[in-house]
């Protein structure tokens, strides 16, 4: 079969080495620009997103356009960091493998310039540079680009927006005439446009997604609460998803530090990246982040920029960026190359004017949602932990020895017994935790949203009637995928949805009154892997009251659906009230700190000290904790 690379016009050669990185199909944005810059001979105008596959979308057709006998200055490549820098400048080098012939040079700030010098004068075909190194370079007329035919201008918005217009205009003056250039942005604000206009000519402009939208993979959500509130929303919206993998954004390098320091402190894998760090130790927290070392990656929008890494989960604005279409940006750190990403803000009532002005810029809409309970986050890491002790890899021939002493142990002891010793040996500690812990929600006294307030007890919306559904976030369901199970089995349209409260083990959901009977008809014999589906409705008011009080038995609401073995279930109890049944089983007394922080992150048995973890400075140790997986 013939490659679909080759089919839009690549040769073999970077066919292959394409190939070998396991680009099977190109990305939507491949497709559409490839062909349109391999005929050489247009400007061109890309509205995409980062990590939609933008550097191959321009790398590849490059390697087709340049003469690689010739050893002169052919393409120039200028992006806004030097993160992104080396990131291209290694993604063509592995393009063009099988090229003979073919050096591309990285030109940034923060290195030798007479290591990046020698390379040049050697002869190098393709240069990727910041626009300060550069200048310099130019000013030290230590480059010819008389021969240069294509310019790239990556990430155009960002560099304006780190005020390189200057750079740029004084960088372009020094190519032919003749050259074309191909721009590609995340965003286009005025600036942006005024640039296409004065240096393009009739550019051909494809825009990936909507204009200005972000990636359509991201969704969009804002937790409100007061000010103070703002570090144990973070800690709760951590803890409610144990997989996390995030970049957590704030406004100034003090606050960065701070965050990232609680963080530390509180037994969280996390560390800080902003510029008052030298470039070695930005360069080890990209590292650890990188390769997947750290869960919790604290960071101002300048030193995030150009960050490139895959799977991250989640980004959360720990505060709102001041310039709106930074906003664009940070959330792009997340859903790459496919995969879908949560963006989150944690705001303060008075900023929800900002959250409408981003829904405006983005043309998405946020989802408003109720910061999970201490509750939810036990029940959550429960089944975290259930799920892990479920599908742990055993070491057969090492745990084989031991295996007769371990029997003896639990010899006492039935099945339930042992699994519920196991499953509340890390589980006290966040109900531990937990146990007091108050509604973080701040009521939202502005932008329009609906006056519930309480965490079950919310009120439908008028019109509306809130339905629980034995289904949640265990379940791998997001709000999205909830919302498709419900009208694909309900049988009606998403339009007859209000709000969605993912939970753990369940959720609520809003359908228009006209629309509840029919969707208890279609919801019959309902079932999700094996396991029936059940709706129900929750009187107004107290809404899901009535499940808080652990009524009949149902303890942590997914006792029943799990146990199996009448009675086992992990007791639940209330909710609420902390009730001390509910937190005994000899609390595990392995809670470091015993302060605000609870040091929940750990699951491997060792204490904070031996983590390595006090402070943001810690980075340079090796103590590194691998990434719970
Ligand atoms: P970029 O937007 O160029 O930073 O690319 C984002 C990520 O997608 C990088 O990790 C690329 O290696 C990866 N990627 C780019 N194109 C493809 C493709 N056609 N197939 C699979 N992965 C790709």
């Amino acid at each position: 079969m013939t490659n679909p690379f080759s089919i839009l016009g690549i040769s073999d050669d970077v066919v292959n080495a394409v190939k070998d990185l396991g680009f099977e199909t190109p990305t939507p944005i491949q497709e559409q620009s490839i062909p349109v810059l391999l005929e050489g001979n247009n400007d061109f105008v890309g509205l995409a997103q980062t990590g939609t596959g933008k550097t191959a979308a321009f790398g590849l057709p490059l390697l087709e356009l340049i003469d690689f006998k010739s050893n002169k200055p052919q393409a120039l490549i200028l992006c806004p960091t030097r993160e992104l820098c080396l990131q291209i400048t290694s993604d063509i080098k592995n393009f063009s493998k099988n090229i003979s012939g073919a050096n591309v040079v990285a030109v940034y700030g923060g290195a030798n310039i007479m290591q990046q010098l020698r390379e040049i004068r050697i002869g190098v075909q393709i240069v990727v540079a910041t626009p300060g190194r550069m200048l310099d370079i130019i000013g030290r007329k230590a480059i010819d680009f008389t021969n240069v035919k294509f310019v790239v201008l990556d990430e155009a918005d960002e560099m304006l927006n780190m005020g390189f217009q200057e750079d740029i205009n004084d960088i372009l003056s020094t190519t032919p005439d003749d050259k074309k250039t191909w721009l590609f942005s995340a965003t286009m604000p005025p600036e942006v446009r005024r640039i296409a206009k004065n240096y393009m000519d009739n550019p051909v402009e494809l825009t990936m997604g909507t204009k200005n939208a972000g990636n359509v993979n991201i969704e969009h959500e804002y937790y409100t609460v007061r000010a103070r509130d703002k570090y144990a929303a973070l800690k709760r919206i951590v803890d409610f998803n144990p997989e996390i993998f995030a970049v957590v954004f704030c406004k100034t390098k003090l606050d960065t530090q701070d965050v990232a320091e609680h963080l530390i402190k509180d037994g969280y894998n996390a560390d800080a990246l902003h510029g008052d760090l030298s470039q070695q130790q930005r360069d080890k927290v990209m590292q650890r982040f990188r390769d997947r070392n750290m869960q919790l990656l604290i960071a101002t929008d300048v030193a995030a920029r150009g960050i490139d890494v895959n799977n991250v989960t989640h980004v959360i604005n720990y505060s709102l960026p001041d310039e709106i279409e930074s906003y664009t940006h940070r959330s792009g750190r997340t859903g790459r190359a496919g995969k879908t990403g949560i963006s989150i803000c944690i705001v303060n009532s008075k900023e929800i004017g900002k959250i409408r002005q981003i829904e405006r810029i983005i043309g998405k809409k946020f989802t408003k949602a109720d910061l999970p309970t201490g509750f939810d986050v036990c029940e959550k890491q429960l089944f975290a932990l259930v799920h892990k002790v479920h599908n742990v890899e055993v070491n057969e021939a090492q745990i084989e020895q031991y295996m007769p002493r371990i029997m003896d142990e639990f010899a006492e002891l039935s099945k339930d017994e042992v699994i519920k010793r196991f499953a509340s040996l890390e589980f006290n500690r966040f109900l531990e935790y937990y146990k007091n812990a108050p509604d973080l929600n701040a009521t939202d006294d502005k932008g329009g949203e609906r006056g519930e307030r309480g965490e079950r007890g919310q009120r439908s919306n008028e019109g509306y009637t809130r339905l629980f559904i034995n289904l949640g976030s265990v379940d791998d369901f997001t709000r999205g995928d909830l919302l498709s199970f419900v009208c694909n089995n309900g049988k009606i349209s998403g339009k007859n949805i209000g709000k969605i409260d993912l939970k753990g083990v369940y959720s609520f959901f809003e359908v228009e009154n006209a629309t509840v009977d029919s969707l208890f008809n279609n919801f019959k014999g309902v079932e999700f892997n094996n396991r029936g589906v059940r709706i129900e409705k929750t009187a107004d008011g107290d809404g899901g009251g009535e499940r808080r009080s652990g009524g009949g038995g149902r303890g942590f609401g997914g006792g029943e659906r799990r146990s199996g073995g009448g009675g086992g279930g992990y007791s639940g109890g209330r909710r609420e009230g902390g009730s001390s049944d509910r937190r005994s089983s000899g609390g595990s007394g392995r809670r470091e700190g015993g302060n605000s922080g609870g040091g929940f992150r750990d699951f491997s048995g060792r204490s904070r000290e031996e983590r390595g973890g006090s402070s943001a400075g810690k980075r340079e140790g090796g103590s590194d904790r691998k990434r719970r997986s």
